[in-house]
């Protein structure tokens, strides 16, 4: 697990192409592939969320990791 790295999740099945998603990332780091929303450059992610607070079909998920408590 420690070397796992997150990222957002999409659907392209959920995806409508309407483009929301990569006008508000704030890194860049969306991009189109064959009219859907892709994460063409992972490098550049923050793990912000805002792609999936802003899509409306729900085609972005972001798995959250459940942080241990300190000691565990
Ligand atoms: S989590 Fe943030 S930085 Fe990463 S793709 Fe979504 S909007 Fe962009
Ligand atoms: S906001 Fe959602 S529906 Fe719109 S392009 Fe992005 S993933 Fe597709």
């Amino acid at each position: 697990m420690g070397n796992t790295i997150w990222m957002p999740q999409l659907s392209t099945a959920q995806c409508s192409g309407c483009g929301e998603c990569i006008a508000n990332c704030p890194t860049g780091a969306l991009g189109w592939i064959q009219g859907k929303a892709a994460l063409l450059y992972p490098e550049r992610c923050s793990y912000c969320a805002t792609c999936e607070s802003t899509c409306p079909t729900g085609a972005i998920a972001l798995p959250y990791v459940v942080l241990k408590a300190k000691g565990e």
